[in-house]
């Protein structure tokens, strides 16, 4: 299996998961405070997945400008690198999965859990009322599916099973000169 193959894998994941999220955003869309003007996920410096983070250095190697902005950008910690000063995702089309997933009630191990910021004043009980069982996605179900696509590009490319999101930038600069 090539590290082009486990690629492959991926977008076929995040289609499924995009589709799957578009619905239960529309289900759960009464309670959700996600929008462009909310950022406060993005404020944190995260890791993923090789494969995840392996496509998104492609995406910077065929976006120089994108590429040129993020570098200039200050490392910080409580900032993902690349989350720019609009407080909008430069790498949005290839962006990891837990970031796709951000927003709707989803299940962790059996129980519900959201962000914060969503389904404001309501209890457990009463979250668990609002949303549709069908519009819940099953994060350990994701989590099955990036592992076999991960462990494809690992085992085709070699290197750990996580990687920091920064490293992603480091590495298109390195491709790219
Ligand atoms: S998941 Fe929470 S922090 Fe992220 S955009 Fe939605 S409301 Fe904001
Ligand atoms: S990759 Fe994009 S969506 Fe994900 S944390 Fe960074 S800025 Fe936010």
């Amino acid at each position: 299996m090539s590290a082009d193959a486990a690629h492959a894998g991926l977008n076929a994941v995040r289609a499924r998961v995009d589709a799957f999220v578009a619905d239960a955003e529309r289900a759960q869309a009464p309670h959700l405070k996600c929008g462009a003007a909310c950022a406060m996920c993005c404020k944190v410096e995260r890791a993923a997945f090789a494969v995840e983070v392996d496509s998104i250095r492609r995406w910077l190697v065929e976006h120089p400008e994108v590429r040129a902005s993020a570098q200039t950008r200050p490392r910080r910690s409580d900032r993902c690198a690349f989350l720019n000063d609009d407080d909008l995702c430069d790498v949005y089309p290839v962006r990891p999965m837990i970031c796709r997933t951000h927003g709707p009630a989803v299940r962790v191990d059996e129980a519900l859990a959201w962000c914060a910021l969503n389904f404001a004043g309501l209890s457990v009980p009463e979250v668990e009322a609002a949303v549709p069982a069908s519009s819940v996605l099953s994060v350990e179900l994701v989590n099955r599916m990036l592992v076999v696509v991960n462990t494809q590009f690992v085992e085709a490319a070699g290197g750990p099973h996580r990687v920091a999101l920064r490293e992603a930038l480091a590495d298109a600069v390195e491709s790219s000169s």
